[in-house]
C-alpha cells in the first residue's frame, strides 16, 4: 500500500484535508511552505502561483491546482469536493487554526468538516528503508561534524561551538534538525539549555545535544563529557545516567509498552538516588519531525513495533552543580533493535 492508501485506510471517512507542511511532505514530495492536500481516491494537491515550477517537480502523481490572484483555496476546494460528491471532510484538528478552520467553513457550505487527530501520524511511526536510511545518514554526519569541530575547537563562548557545530551541519546535511544545545558546567542543569554568551569550561562538564536532517529525516543525540574539573558527584550521576541509557536500549524491541522503556530508565537512576532528577520522560520517536510518536513516557500506552525509530535519553540535572543525559536513537527491528548511534558514549572528549 501507498503511504496515501494507508492513511485513507486508516481515516474511516472519505476525504482527509491534509495542511501541516510535514505531513503534505510526507504524502506527496514537497517540501514548500505552502501546500495543501485533499486526500481522497483520487487526491487534488493545491498551492499558490510561487510553486508552480516546484510542485511540477516534486508533486509528479497527484492532480495539482495552483490557486493566485481571484481564486482562493476554499473555491477549488469546494469544486474537488463537489465533482468527487464528497460532503464530509476531515481536518486535523491539531495543525488548524481557529481561524483557518472559520475560513473553511465560510468558504465551504454545504460540507460537513470533521475534526481528526493523528491520522497521518501514525502511518508515519512506521519507517521504510528509505527513512531509516536518510536518518543514519544524517546521524552519521552529524557525529562525524561533532568529532572534527571538537577536536579543533580552539575555546570560546557556547554560542561560538554551537555556531562552529551549526556551520559543520550545515555543510555536510540540511542543517540541524533542532536548535544546537551546548551546555558548560552548571548550566547544562538545564534540560533544554540556549548556548549562552559564557565561556565553555573544557575543564569542567560540556553537554551537547545535536541532531541534523538529510532528506528532511531527523538525527538526535546527546552526549555529555566530563574535564578533570568536573564536580566528583558528576562521575557518579555520569555513571547511573550510562547504566539507564543502556538498560532502556537493552528493553527496546518489538511488543515491548513504551511505558515499560521509560520506567526501566527511571527505575536505574532512581535505585542510584537519582530519581527526582530526572525530570522529562525517556525518549521520543524521530523522522520527518524532531519529536514525533509515540513517546517513552509512564504514561504512554503505545507499543513498540518493527520500523519505529526512537530515542532513548535518560537525564539527571542537579541545580547549581551540572547536569549529564546522554542520548542514542534505536531502531526497532524484527526480532530486536539495532542502535543507529555509533559514536561512543563515554565520558572523554573525542581525541
Ligand atoms: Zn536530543
Ligand atoms: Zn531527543
Amino acid at each position: 500500500m501507498t503511504r496515501r492508501e494507508k492513511v485513507l485506510d486508516k481515516l474511516g471517512e472519505d476525504a482527509l484535508l491534509v495542511t501541516d507542511p510535514v505531513n503534505v511532505r510526507y504524502l506527496t514530495g514537497f517540501t514548500g511552505s505552502n501546500g495543501q492536500l485533499l486526500l481522497a481516491k483520487e487526491s487534488v494537491f493545491f498551492t499558490d502561483g510561487r510553486y508552480i515550477t516546484q510542485s511540477a517537480e516534486q508533486v509528479r502523481d497527484v492532480d495539482r491546482q495552483i490557486y493566485s490572484q481571484g481564486s482562493k483555496l476554499t473555491d477549488l476546494l469546494g469544486k474537488a469536493l463537489a465533482d468527487r460528491g464528497i460532503t464530509r471532510v476531515g481536518v486535523e484538528a491539531s495543525h488548524v487554526t481557529l481561524a483557518t478552520m472559520q475560513r473553511l467553513r465560510d468558504g465551504l457550505s454545504g460540507i460537513e468538516l470533521v475534526e481528526t487527530t493523528d491520522v497521518v501520524e501514525k502511518v508515519r511511526m512506521y519507517k521504510d528503508e528509505k527513512e531509516v536510511s536518510a536518518i543514519k545518514t544524517a546521524q552519521r554526519r552529524t557525529e562525524a561534524a561533532v568529532a572534527d569541530v571538537l577536536r579543533g575547537f580552539a575555546g570560546g563562548m557556547e554560542s561560538d561551538l554551537a555556531i562552529e557545530l551549526e556551520v559543520a551541519l550545515r555543510t555536510t546535511t540540511d542543517g540541524p534538525s533542532f536548535d544546537i544545545i551546548v551546555a558548560s558546567g552548571a548550566h547544562a542543569a538545564l534540560p533544554h539549555a540556549h548556548p549562552r554568551r559564557e565561556p565553555v569550561d573544557m575543564q569542567n562538564l560540556l553537554l551537547i545535544d545535536i541532531g541534523s536532517k538529510v532528506d528532511g529525516y531527523c538525527s538526535d543525540m546527546t552526549r555529555t563529557f566530563l574535564g578533570p574539573n568536573a564536580p566528583d558527584e558528576m562521575r557518579k550521576v555520569f555513571d547511573a545516567v550510562l547504566e539507564a541509557l543502556e538498560a532502556g536500549c537493552a528493553a527496546v524491541k518489538p511488543g515491548a509498552r513504551c511505558a515499560d522503556v521509560d520506567k526501566v530508565c527511571r527505575d536505574v537512576l532512581t535505585d542510584a538516588g537519582y530519581g527526582e532528577y530526572f525530570t522529562h520522560s525517556t525518549g521520543h520517536a524521530v523522522g520527518l519531525d524532531i519529536h514525533e510518536m509515540p513517546a517513552f513516557a509512564p504514561s504512554s500506552e503505545d507499543v513498540l513495533e518493527p520500523g519505529m525509530v526512537m530515542t532513548v535519553e535518560p537525564g539527571v540535572y542537579l541545580e547549581g552543580v551540572g547536569g549529564v543525559r546522554i542520548e542514542d536513537m534505536m531502531l526497532v527491528t524484527g526480532d530486536g533493535a539495532e542502535n543507529l548511534t555509533a559514536m561512543p558514549r563515554g565520558s572523554s572528549l573525542p581525541s
